[in-house]
């Protein structure tokens, strides 16, 4: 617990830090993008395009030692103009071995979720905090979260979801500098804040997949459940008939 809770402080401290120096406007200047409602329609092209430069970016990158340690970076996939983004933690070993986000046991959860919601992958886009797999699966450090994140703001930023769903703990409590466990997090929604200036996205926390796989009962999966209906109705998209109790 104590340790959770340096770790998300010594990453928001940074990336606090880095924001308020990028962020920095002259006074009276007003370069703020304006509310989503105010914004021209999203160029899918040039989201398209700058995911793509991204994903080059982290395949390429070794700003900290899972670099080395990796087979494929695991950039993240889906639509460039996703209306739901889902942000897991870090890649596993079926990743690392495909270079694709959520293809193991918990990507077939994730999957389920999915097509129960009347979507299909192709409509979402699904990434993660880190881009490269932690040896033995062992927790994100700070240092990897910090050289990481900034590909996840971007991929944020180029894709301009309506919605964020963050998949458990660690996503979660990243995203929103928050120290909450993710039993009191999620079954609400947050605001995820991109950087000064910018309109807040919103957030659904939710637990993993994998969090689920290992704790399977039918209350896990309501709670799963009720959250994502939550996303839907959110953005008027209906349940599909089978669904729909
Ligand atoms: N778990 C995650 O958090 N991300 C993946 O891509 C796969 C499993």
């Amino acid at each position: 617990m104590e340790k959770d809770i340096d770790i998300n402080k010594v990453v928001r401290q940074h990336l606090e830090m880095e924001q308020f120096f990028a962020g920095f406007t002259v006074k009276g200047e007003d370069k703020a993008p304006k509310p989503r409602q105010q914004m021209a329609p999203p160029d899918v092209t040039m989201s398209a395009e700058e995911l793509e430069k991204l994903a080059d970016e982290v395949r390429q990158c070794r700003k900290c030692d899972l670099g080395s340690l990796r087979t494929n970076a695991v950039p993240g996939e889906g639509s460039p103009n996703a209306r739901i983004m889902f942000v897991g933690e870090a890649p596993g070993a079926d990743e690392d071995a495909q270079g694709r986000p959520f293809v193991g046991r918990a990507g077939q959860l994730l999957n389920r979720i999915i097509t129960a919601c009347g979507l299909k992958r192709s409509d979402v886009f699904i990434g993660n905090i880190l881009k490269c797999r932690p040896p033995e699966n062992r927790d994100p450090r700070p240092d990897e979260m910090i050289s990481c994140l900034p590909y996840l703001q971007r991929q944020i930023e180029a894709i301009n979801p309506e919605i964020i769903v963050a998949l458990g703990a660690h996503a979660a409590k990243m995203l929103l500098n928050s120290t909450k466990p993710i039993g009191q997090l999620r079954g609400q929604f947050h605001e995820y804040y991109a950087g000064i200036g910018r309109p807040p996205t919103k957030l659904m926390a939710t637990f993993h997949p994998a969090y689920l796989l290992r704790n399977y009962s039918d209350e896990n999966r309501r709670y799963v459940w009720e959250d994502m209906k939550k996303v839907l109705a959110e953005l008027n998209l209906p349940l599909p008939p089978q669904n729909r109790n």
